[in-house]
């Protein structure tokens, strides 16, 4: 199939709701692409923070192999070891106590924002279910997850949404008292807003978040679908920010490309969704929790630090090079934002670049590197010499 003719049988036959790049994606190594007709990508997306491992890891592809050719699926009516293993690795590396499976991050959210809503019933009884989430935060695609997200965009087409959540500016204590009142359970957020524009939380504000919520009994909830997995230089982000959540949602990087997402839960929300209250047919998957076992596997502590060392080179270069039309780089790890100052939008520059060789997303009005943990120093060279060349040329 010839890429105009991919193009032309995607435009019958799939929704458009993605606006895609004019880019097809065939194979892949490490953090390099290739179309079908052999042209060849440095991949800073990792689909969208999604691959972990890059592509055609040996580890991964092994793992899931293995898994197929044993068990592809069993109903969460029985048990089965994949995913009690990848549990126990979870909690033991992130000092939470129990974890639930599902397949995405809107999911994760969804049982997240339940388990909160359920511990507040259980205690105090109805009329506490309202969640504070952030302005500018990203939270998912299903209707309670666009509704948790503070952004007025999303808040579009698809009335009535739900009742139930209230915003706070970022950053801003006096933002969330102002919010706060007695009908709250949670407070859920992103320690690095992803798709606002990768804009990290101030340590202080998290800290004293985190008082708040413990002196009102109100559930400290992390979004980690975009932070978590070694993404930021620990397998959580919240392990650097000092504090314990009570419950903490992830997806995207957990099984390096197959869909997986969770809830992990502290002591206290543990036993909080009990038979019949939750449940997702897929959750658990043994193939996508083997895949997940394998990528657990390989970030040690060496791919972690790693992680914070390619970070702060990709920082370094971009600091030396001076390259027109780009600013200010946040982040933290492998999740950076650069600032874009020139003429072309982030939008029009990531579609530029594409057409160079470069995969590099978009997040508010920056461009947003999200590449493999295992991105190799002459991969993020080569990709960074076609960013400078495109902006300078
Ligand atoms: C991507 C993302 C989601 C949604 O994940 P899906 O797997 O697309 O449902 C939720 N929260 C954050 C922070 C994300 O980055």
């Amino acid at each position: 199939m010839t890429h105009d003719e991919l193009i032309a049988l995607d435009h019958q036959y799939v929704m458009p709701t993605y606006g895609r790049f004019d880019v097809d994606i065939d194979h892949g190594q490490g953090a390099t692409l290739y179309d079908a007709a052999g042209k060849e990508y440095i991949d800073f997306t990792s689909g969208i923070g999604v691959c972990a491992l890059g592509h055609g890891n040996q580890g991964w592809i092994d793992a899931i192999g293995q898994q197929a050719a044993k068990l592809g699926h069993c109903s969460n009516l029985y048990y089965s070891a994949p995913y009690a293993k990848l549990a126990q690795t979870l909690c033991e590396r992130s000092s939470m106590a129990a974890v639930f499976f599902g397949n995405s991050g809107a999911e994760a959210n969804e049982g997240m924002i339940k388990l909160a809503r359920k511990y507040s019933f259980d205690k105090y009884g109805k009329g506490r279910g309202t969640i504070l989430t952030l302005q500018n935060s990203f939270h998912g695609r299903t209707i309670t997850t666009l509704t948790a997200t503070g952004q007025e965009v999303f808040h579009n087409y698809f009335f009535p949404f739900n009742a139930g959540f209230r915003y706070a500016q970022a950053n801003s204590m006096e933002s969330v008292e102002h919010a706060a009142g007695h009908d709250v359970c949670a407070v859920m957020l992103e320690l690095i807003q992803g798709e606002g524009g990768v804009l990290p939380m101030d340590k202080d504000f998290v800290h004293d978040l985190a008082v708040l919520c413990a002196e009102r009994d109100w559930l400290l909830l992390v979004d980690e679908v975009q932070t978590g997995i070694g993404r930021t230089g620990s397998l959580f982000c919240f392990q650097q920010y000092g504090i314990l959540p009570d419950a903490v949602s992830f997806a995207k990087g957990i099984a390096g490309g197959l869909p997986m997402g969770g809830v992990l839960a502290n002591e206290k929300c543990r036993n909080v969704l009990g038979p019949g209250s939750h449940g997702s047919t897929f959750g658990g998957n043994p193939i996508c929790a083997a895949a997940a076992c394998s990528v657990l596997e390989q970030l040690n502590d060496d791919l972690l630090t790693a992680v914070i060392e390619k970070g702060d080179y990709i920082r370094a270069k971009l600091k030396r090079k001076k390259i027109p039309g780009l600013g200010a780089v946040r982040g933290m790890g492998l999740m950076l934002g650069i600032e874009v100052t020139g003429e072309r939008t982030n939008k029009e520059l990531a579609a530029l670049l594409a057409q160079n060789g470069l995969l590099i997303l978009t997040a508010g009005t920056s461009l947003r590197m999200l590449p493999p943990l295992v991105i190799t120093k002459a991969e993020i060279d080569k990709g960074l010499s076609i960013l400078e060349q495109t902006l300078r040329g």
